[in-house]
C-alpha cells in the first residue's frame, strides 16, 4: 500500500494507552506508515509500573487474564514472552468480606455447598436457577435486576456487587447486563440458564480457542504490567509524546487535526484516524464532525478511583494473605472497594520479609472518598486493614495514585451510545474509535478490540 501523497502518514492513531499502542503496532505490522500521538510524557495510559523501597507498584492493572490467543501472539511478536509470569497458585483463593471478616469465595460446587459466605436459603435459591424462565432478549436490564431475578438477592449482595466493584469500580444497579457482561446475557438467551450455559458453553469456547475468564491463567511480567506497553511503544517507528491532538476535521480525502503543545503545534493529516482516547477525550475531538456521537461519548461516566499501595514489614500478623485479595460488598458499609494481596499474587513484588497490598477506594459507590488527601487515604486504608485483616502494626510504606476518571461504566443505554459511535464510523469512512469504553475494559478485551479495529482500518484503506 502506497502512503498517501499529501498526508503525514497512512494512519494517525491518537492515544498511546494499550488500545492505541496495540492498534498502531498491528497497522505497522501490516506495512502501513503509522503515526501515534500521545498527550502525556509517557505511553501506556492506565498501565504504569514503578519501583520504590523494594516494592514493585502498579498504578493501574495488576494482572491480566490470558483469555485469547491474540495475547500470546502479541507477546511473541514483541519478544516479551519470556518476561511473562503467571500468578502464584496460592493466589487462586479469593476472599469476600461478610460480617466484617474475609470469607473464602467457594471455587467449586462442593465448596459452595459448604461455604459460610451464603446462607442455606441463598444456596437453595441458586439451585432453582436452571428452572427459571428466560428474560426478554431486547430489554436493556441492569446487572442487579438480572442477578436478583436469576440468582437471588444474597448472591447479588455478596458475589456480584463486590465483583462489579472490583472490576468496574461500579455498581450493579447502574451497569447494563448486555453491555458490561454480554456473555452472561448470551448464556441466558442461548441456554435459558446460566448454570446450564456455563456447562454447555465449554464446547463452544474450545472451538473458538477462547478461554473463559473464570478459568484463564492470570499473568503479569517480571517487571510489571508496563513491560507490555513499553515494548509496544519502543517498537513503533513513529510515536510522538507530549502531543495532545485537538479537533479532527474532514477534508475530501484526509482527516486533519492539530497536535502538540507550546511552540510545537502542527497540523497533521492522514486518510485514516484512530481515536484511541477515553470517551470524554474523544468527544471534543469529534464534536464538529459528529455532534450526536460526541454527545453519546460524553454520557459515559468514569468514576474516580484512588489506588493505595501499602507495604508491611516484619513477621506476618493477622490474615495470612493467602489469596488474590479480598473484595468488599457495599452492604458491609466499609470504606474500600477491596485489596489485592500483591506480594502473594506474583513473586518479587516486595522485598523478602515484606508484604504488599494494593487497595482501591472510590468508584461509583463512594466517589467522594477517592479525592481525599493522601494522608487521609493512608489512614483510611490502615484502619480498614486493621479491622478486616488484623494488621495491628502500622505499615512501613504507603503511596497513592489517584485516577480522577478511572474506568468507563457500561451503564444502561451503552448499546445505543455505541451505535452512535458505529454510525459516525460508517458515515465518515476513515475515522475509527478504539478504547476501553468499547468491547470491554480488560487488558485482553482491549487487545482484541484494537486488533479488530486495525483490521477494519486496513480494509478501509484498501478500498481507496
Ligand atoms: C486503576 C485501574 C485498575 C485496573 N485494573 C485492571 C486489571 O487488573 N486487569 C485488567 O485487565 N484491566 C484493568 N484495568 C483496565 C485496563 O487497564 C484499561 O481498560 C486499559 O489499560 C485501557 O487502555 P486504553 O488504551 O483503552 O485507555 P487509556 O489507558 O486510558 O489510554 C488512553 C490514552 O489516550 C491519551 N490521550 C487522551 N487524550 C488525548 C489527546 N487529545 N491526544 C493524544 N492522546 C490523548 C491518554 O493520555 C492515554 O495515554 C484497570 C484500570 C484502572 C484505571
Amino acid at each position: 500500500m502506497q502512503p498517501h501523497a499529501e498526508s503525514d502518514a497512512d494512519v494517525i492513531v491518537v492515544g498511546g494507552g494499550l488500545s492505541g499502542l496495540t492498534c498502531a503496532w498491528r497497522l505497522q505490522q501490516c506495512g502501513l506508515d503509522v503515526l501515534l500521538l500521545e498527550s502525556a510524557s509517557r505511553a501506556g495510559g492506565c498501565i504504569g509500573t514503578y519501583k520504590e523501597d523494594g516494592y514493585l507498584l502498579e498504578t493501574g492493572p495488576n494482572s491480566a487474564l490470558d483469555t485469547s490467543p491474540l495475547i500470546g501472539r502479541l507477546l511473541q511478536e514483541l519478544a516479551i514472552g519470556d518476561a511473562k509470569i503467571v500468578s502464584n497458585p496460592a493466589a487462586s483463593k479469593r476472599f469476600v468480606v461478610r460480617g466484617g471478616r474475609p470469607v473464602a469465595l467457594p471455587m467449586s460446587p462442593l465448596q459452595f455447598l459448604g461455604s459460610g459466605l451464603f446462607s442455606t436459603a441463598a444456596k437453595l435459591r441458586l439451585c432453582a436457577e436452571p428452572f427459571l424462565p428466560r428474560g426478554s432478549p431486547s430489554e436493556d436490564e441492569t446487572v442487579a435486576a438480572f442477578v436478583r431475578r436469576r440468582l437471588g438477592d444474597e448472591f447479588l449482595h455478596y458475589a456480584i456487587n463486590p465483583f462489579v466493584g472490583g472490576v468496574y469500580a461500579g455498581r450493579p444497579e447502574q451497569l447494563s447486563l448486555r453491555s458490561a457482561f454480554p456473555r452472561l446475557h448470551a448464556l441466558e438467551q442461548r441456554y435459558g440458564s446460566l448454570i446450564r450455559g456455563q456447562w454447555m458453553g465449554r464446547r463452544a469456547r474450545a472451538a473458538e480457542a477462547a478461554t473463559s475468564k473464570h478459568t484463564a491463567a492470570m499473568f503479569s511480567f517480571r517487571g510489571g504490567m508496563e513491560t507490555l506497553t513499553i515494548a509496544l511503544a519502543q517498537r513503533l517507528k513513529r510515536i510522538v509524546l507530549n502531543a495532545p491532538a485537538s479537533v479532527v476535521q474532514a477534508g475530501p480525502t484526509t482527516f486533519s487535526m492539530t497536535a502538540g503543545a507550546g511552540g510545537a503545534v502542527r497540523t497533521l493529516s492522514a486518510p485514516a484516524v484512530v481515536l484511541a482516547v477515553p470517551a470524554y477525550a474523544a468527544a471534543p475531538l469529534v464534536r464538529l464532525l459528529a455532534p450526536a456521537t460526541a454527545a453519546a461519548l460524553e454520557d459515559i461516566p468514569y468514576p474516580p478511583v484512588s489506588v493505595v499501595h501499602t507495604g508491611y514489614e516484619g513477621a506476618a500478623e493477622g490474615h495470612a494473605l493467602d489469596g488474590f485479595g479480598m473484595l468488599v460488598p457495599e452492604c458491609e458499609h466499609r470504606q474500600i472497594l477491596g485489596s489485592i494481596f500483591s506480594s502473594t499474587l506474583f513473586h518479587e513484588r516486595a522485598a523478602p520479609g515484606h508484604r504488599l497490598l494494593t487497595t482501591f477506594i472510590g468508584g461509583t459507590r463512594q466517589a467522594g472518598l477517592a479525592s481525599l488527601e493522601d494522608g487521609a487515604l493512608h489512614a483510611l486504608v490502615r484502619q480498614e486493614h486493621r479491622a478486616l485483616l488484623g494488621m495491628e502494626h502500622g505499615p512501613a510504606f504507603q503511596r497513592v495514585r489517584k485516577w480522577a476518571r478511572a474506568i468507563p461504566q457500561y451503564t444502561v443505554g451503552h448499546e445505543q451510545r455505541m451505535q452512535q459511535v458505529a454510525a459516525a464510523e460508517a458515515a465518515l469512512g476513515g475515522l475509527f474509535f478504539c478504547a476501553n469504553y468499547r468491547g470491554g475494559i480488560s487488558i485482553g478485551d482491549c487487545i482484541a478490540s484494537a486488533e479488530a479495529v486495525a483490521g477494519r482500518v486496513v480494509a478501509q484503506l484498501a478500498t481507496r
